[in-house]
C-alpha cells in the first residue's frame, strides 16, 4: 500500500527522501507544500525537480480521505463526512465564532476512530459501535482539508486560518494514543502545520492511564474531561468507562494533571432532561469538584434518535449554571453548534449509514 505523507513523522520524512537520493534540504520543501501550502498534488510542487516529484507520487499519496458529503449550516459550521480507504466513513466540522476585535476565529473538529469502544448511550457515535483506529494521516487530513478551504476562501486576506482544534468528533482520542499523539506532534511541529498546542484541545472520557501518560508529555494541549454526572451510579450509566476509572480515581487524577503540567481542566458536563439537570445534581457536582482548579463547560445537548436523552430546557439551564456559580465555580454555557445539519457527534454518520445510494467524490 501506498505511503501517506501525512502518516510519516517529520524524520520519517528526511529518512525517505534520503531513501529516495535527494538532498536533505528536499525534505523541508516537501513539508512546507503539504502543510503550509496545502497542495494536493505533486505537480503543484514547483521547486522539486520533476523526477523527483515522479518518484514521491510512485511510492507516496498526498491524501488519505475521500469526501462523501458536506454542509454547511447558517452559523457558518460545515460539516463533512469522509470516506476512508477501506470504505468505512469518519465526520469531522468547522466551527466559526466571532471574537472581540471583531474577526472570526476557526475551530475544527476532528475524529480519532471510526465508531467509539466507549458506548455511550446518549451519543450517536457510541451507538455506531467501534470499527477501528484512524492512522495519524487519516487524523491530520482533516484538519488540511479545512485549511485548504480556508486558504481558498481567503481570498489573500489575513485570518482566514484555523485558530483551534478540538480532538471532540468521533472515538476516544486515548483509546488511539499512540496515532493521536504522533498527529499533534506533527500538526504542532513548525516543519509541519505549525499549531500551537496551546490551541488543541482533547476532550477524553477519563481514561486514566492515558491521562497520567499525557501530563507527561511536552506539548502542553489542553485536556477536556466528558463528566456528565457527579455520581457514580449515573455516570456508569451515561459514560461505561466510569465503571473501570470511578469518579473517587478520576478527580485526583485531575488534580495531580494540573499539578504536573499547570493547565487547568475542564469538565464538559451535557444537561439531559429529567437526568442529570436537577438542582442538587448541580449542587452535589459543585462538591465533587472543590478546591479543584478547573473550568466546567455546560453544553446542550443534541437531541439524537434516543428519546430517552433529551435536552434540557432552557430555563433548567441556566438554574444549573447559576447554583454552580453561586458555589464558586468557573463556568460557561456551550451552545450546540450547526443542529439543522446533523453536527452532533456522529449524525450525520448515522443519517447517511442508512442511505447508501450517495456515492463519494473527492
Ligand atoms: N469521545 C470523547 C470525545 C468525542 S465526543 C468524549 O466523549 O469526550 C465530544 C463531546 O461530545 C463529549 O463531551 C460528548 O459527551 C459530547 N456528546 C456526545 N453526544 C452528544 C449529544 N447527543 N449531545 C451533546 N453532546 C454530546
Ligand atoms: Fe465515544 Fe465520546 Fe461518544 Fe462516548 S461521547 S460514545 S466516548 S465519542
Amino acid at each position: 500500500m501506498t505511503t501517506a505523507i501525512t502518516d510519516l513523522s517529520i524524520s520519517e520524512v528526511n529518512k525517505l527522501i534520503s531513501s529516495l537520493g535527494a538532498p536533505s534540504y528536499r525534505a523541508k520543501q516537501l513539508l512546507s507544500w503539504v502543510y503550509q501550502r496545502l497542495v494536493i498534488s505533486f505537480d503543484e510542487m514547483t521547486d522539486l525537480p520533476v523526477s523527483f516529484r515522479q518518484k514521491l507520487a510512485e511510492q507516496t499519496k498526498l491524501y488519505t480521505l475521500t469526501l462523501v458529503h458536506e454542509v454547511s449550516a447558517k452559523d457558518g459550521t460545515v460539516k463533512v463526512l469522509f470516506s476512508l480507504d477501506d470504505g468505512k466513513t469518519v465526520e469531522a466540522a468547522l466551527m466559526r465564532s466571532l471574537a472581540n476585535d471583531g474577526k472570526h476565529r476557526y475551530t475544527v473538529c476532528i475524529s480519532t476512530q471510526v465508531g467509539c469502544p466507549i458506548g455511550c448511550p446518549f451519543c450517536a457515535t457510541g451507538q455506531q459501535g467501534f470499527e477501528r483506529n484512524l492512522t495519524p494521516g487519516e487524523i491530520i487530513d482533516q484538519v488540511l482539508y479545512f485549511a485548504r478551504q480556508l486558504q481558498g476562501r481567503s481570498n489573500g486576506r489575513e485570518g482566514e486560518r484555523i485558530s483551534n482544534l478540538v480532538f471532540m468528533g468521533m472515538g476516544e482520542p486515548l483509546a488511539n494514543y499512540d496515532a493521536f499523539w504522533r498527529a499533534i506532534q506533527i500538526l504542532n511541529s513548525p516543519d509541519g502545520f505549525g499549531l500551537s498546542a496551546r490551541s488543541m484541545t482533547i476532550s477524553t472520557t477519563g481514561l486514566l492511564p492515558q491521562i497520567k501518560r499525557l501530563s507527561r508529555e511536552k506539548l502542553q494541549v489542553g485536556l477536556a474531561i466528558s463528566l456528565h454526572a457527579s455520581d457514580n451510579t449515573l455516570r456508569n450509566k451515561l459514560v461505561p468507562v466510569n465503571k473501570k476509572y470511578p469518579l473517587e480515581e478520576l478527580i485526583p487524577t485531575c488534580r495531580d494533571y494540573f499539578e504536573k503540567t499547570g493547565r487547568r481542566v475542564s469538565f464538559e458536563y451535557v444537561l439531559f432532561e429529567g437526568i442529570n439537570d436537577s438542582l442538587s445534581q448541580a449542587q452535589s457536582l459543585a462538591e465533587l469538584i472543590h478546591g479543584l482548579n478547573c473550568h466546567v463547560n455546560l453544553i446542550s445537548a443534541n437531541s439524537t434518535t434516543n428519546q430517552t436523552f433529551r435536552p434540557s430546557p432552557r430555563d433548567k439551564v441556566l438554574a444549573f449554571q447559576k447554583e454552580l456559580q453561586n458555589r464558586g465555580i468557573n463556568c460557561t454555557l456551550r451552545q450546540s453548534r450547526g443542529q439543522e445539519i446533523d453536527a452532533g457527534c456522529g449524525q450525520l454518520r448515522s443519517r447517511f449509514a442508512s442511505d447508501k445510494s450517495r456515492q463519494p467524490k473527492r
